[in-house]
């Protein structure tokens, strides 16, 4: 995908270099790898959400993740603003799930300072339209366990560690008012 923002637009928060190696060096390599891995197999002319749902746990099935996995967080991100946080029956629905924006931004920040693992801590959307917050490891998405992404954060070193180093807890406090959530209402609506 081309990237939904300029690679200044994120600063202070995400700077230029992060965005070159994350989206110009390892978002491309997962579509460089994908692109050497499907020709001449099922998976070929599936879109990435088809293959993340059937394809078998290996190489096809990490790159197609980690690509769908970027797009997401990509399109989750827009340039920083003051008193970032949904409106509507969104921000309804997270008071509804987690008591107050405020303890929702808190539990999932926990949730992703305490992801063990390279991952993604996500906001999601169950079946019968409860909100929950979930952290996958790897390339792991949570369409392959029925729930429907809303929100993703990148846990992964390389998403933060030229800018922020070890730190990821400052990482994540920070992307707060990068969040897109006119983009999570559109996925929370479909
Ligand atoms: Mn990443």
């Amino acid at each position: 995908m081309e990237l939904p923002f300029e690679k200044n637009a994120l600063l202070p928060i995400i700077n230029e270099e992060t965005l070159e190696y994350h989206y110009g060096k390892h978002h491309k390599a997962y579509v460089d790898k994908l692109n050497s891995l499907i020709p001449w197999t099922e998976f070929e002319w599936k879109s990435l959400e088809e293959i993340i749902k059937t394809a078998p746990i290996g190489a096809i099935f990490n790159n197609a993740a980690q690509i769908r996995n970027h797009n997401f967080y990509r399109n989750c991100l827009r340039a920083p603003k003051v008193d970032n946080a949904p409106i509507g029956n969104l921000a309804q629905e997270i008071e509804k799930a987690f008591w107050s924006f405020d303890e929702f931004v808190k539990k999932i920040s926990d949730s992703a300072v305490n992801n063990f693992w390279s991952g993604w801590t996500w906001l999601v959307k169950n079946q019968d339209w409860s909100l929950e917050i979930i952290n996958t490891s790897n390339a792991g998405n949570p369409m392959t366990l029925w729930k429907k992404p809303l929100l993703t954060i990148d846990i992964w070193e390389h998403a933060y560690y030229i800018q922020h180093r070890n730190a990821r807890a400052n990482y994540i406090q920070e992307i707060f008012s990068l969040i897109n959530w006119d983009f999570v209402q559109v996925e929370f609506e479909k």
